[in-house]
């Protein structure tokens, strides 16, 4: 039986339109991570999960979990995973599109009565998209032992406390500073995802195996000048603190750019939320809160860059009307995929006779941070004219089918290593 039939470009479509219809109805498609929308969406894939007959559970960092347990008596494990929160006004396949070729993966060893040496999972990652609380991945870094005390004592903007929403949607955030035993039975760690770029669509490549995802760091700025009316205060006696946020906007910028060139690898920097105080049109601005992202290949690069632009703040705090602070908030270190499943995925792929490609991540995902512990790898698929994050991100139902396919072949090929 062909895997890419008719029959799964169906069920992945069915199952994309289901998703779709859980967004908030204003502002499509937003679903953010423990919103009432995600907690639909969650009771969703618990029953399209039951419906395969897994064994449903969440654990202590609100990983939602299906297993198909092997008829061997066994603790091994692989891990098929995404996410399906969203961005505010995201899309329809940044994370969907790998949970459900992971249900279609299920359905197809069900239906063809396939015992595996291992048990299978598909994981639904809590909260991958960065969120109200300035973490992403929250299931993930729980799950290897990398959330703290100060990331989980974090409020949002409604006063939540993020550990208080981790237990509500049945997790365990006291357990949550150490990783977790059962990674030693993790035999790979698998993820399907849109590409988010434009590589694989321009050379028309139907898969691109990932071999390294970048390192990202955020950094919190705050800028305090003095509130004003901005009819009466002269000019030269202001500190008007967006006029210093712009200075820093347009250094980043060209910065990044520069870096970006001299290094020749992966490395964009980006100020995409900002904050004005008061932000009223007859007031001088008094206060600006910024997040600048950075995401590098290159080690020496992204040292280079925290070292140019600390000491372009100290400049300017010297020399500027306007105080300055700089705070890490957020790092996650480059990573590369574990080498044996990057080959395994490249001769799956090439066997389902599907062209592709060995490239590097411009995104994080889930998978940076299980590579930390365990083997991981992971499969890309194109994407329209590089969209996501946004209403308009769009996959081929064909190209997620092709994908789907590449991560069958992949758990086919690991059953018969692990049988060897
Ligand atoms: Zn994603």
């Amino acid at each position: 039986m062909d895997f890419s039939a008719q029959s799964n470009i169906s069920f992945i479509k069915q199952k994309i339109d289901d998703l779709e219809r859980m967004t908030d109805q204003d502002n499509p498609y937003t679903r953010i991570v423990f919103s009432e929308k995600f907690y639909e969406a969650r009771s969703w894939l618990k029953s399209e999960y039951q419906k395969l007959g897994l064994k449903v559970s969440t654990d202590e960092a609100g990983n939602l979990i299906g297993i198909l347990n092997s008829k061997t008596d066994t603790d091994k494990v692989v891990i098929i995973g995404s996410h399906i929160d969203t961005v505010p006004s995201g899309g329809r396949f940044d994370g969907i599109a790998g949970v459900v070729a992971a249900l279609c993966v299920v359905k197809y060893i069900n239906e063809n009565n396939i015992n595996l040496p291992f048990n299978l999972a598909i994981y639904d990652y809590l909260g991958e998209e960065l969120n109200d609380w300035s973490i992403s991945c929250i299931g993930t870094r729980g799950l290897i032992g990398a959330l703290n005390e100060d990331i989980l004592s974090r409020s949002n903007s409604s006063g939540n406390i993020l550990k208080d929403e981790i237990d509500k949607i049945g997790g365990n955030s006291k357990s949550l500073t150490k990783p977790f035993s059962m990674i030693k039975n993790i035999v790979a760690c698998l993820e399907l995802h849109i590409e988010q770029g434009k590589v694989l669509e321009q050379k028309k490549i139907d898969i691109g195996v990932v071999r390294s995802i970048p390192s990202i760091s955020r950094f919190s700025v705050e800028v305090n000048g003095q509130a004003g009316h901005s009819g009466t205060i002269l000019m030269d006696q202001r500190a008007d603190a967006l006029v210093t946020s712009s200075e820093i906007i347009t250094f980043v910028n060209k910065l990044a750019l520069r870096l970006s060139k001299e290094s020749n690898q992966h490395f964009v920097s980006t100020i995409g939320k900002i904050n004005v105080h008061p932000n009223a049109a007859a007031i001088i601005p008094g206060k600006v809160e910024m997040t600048i992202d950075l995401r590098a290949s290159s080690k020496s690069s992204r040292e280079q860059y925290i070292n140019e632009l600390e000491k372009q703040i100290d400049a300017m705090n010297q020399n500027g009307s306007c105080k300055i602070e700089m705070r890490n908030i957020a790092f996650a270190p480059y990573v590369e995929m574990d080498k044996e499943l990057v080959k395994l995925f490249k001769i799956s792929s090439d066997e389902c006779g599907f062209s592709n490609i060995i490239m590097d991540s411009g995104a994080g995902h889930d998978t940076a941070h299980l590579s930390r512990v365990a083997p991981a790898s992971m499969i890309f698929v194109p994407c329209k004219d590089g969209l996501s994050h946004c209403p308009e991100e769009y996959a081929e139902i064909s190209d997620i089918s092709k994908g789907t396919a590449v991560l069958f072949k992949m758990v086919e090929k690991l059953a018969s290593s692990s049988q060897n």
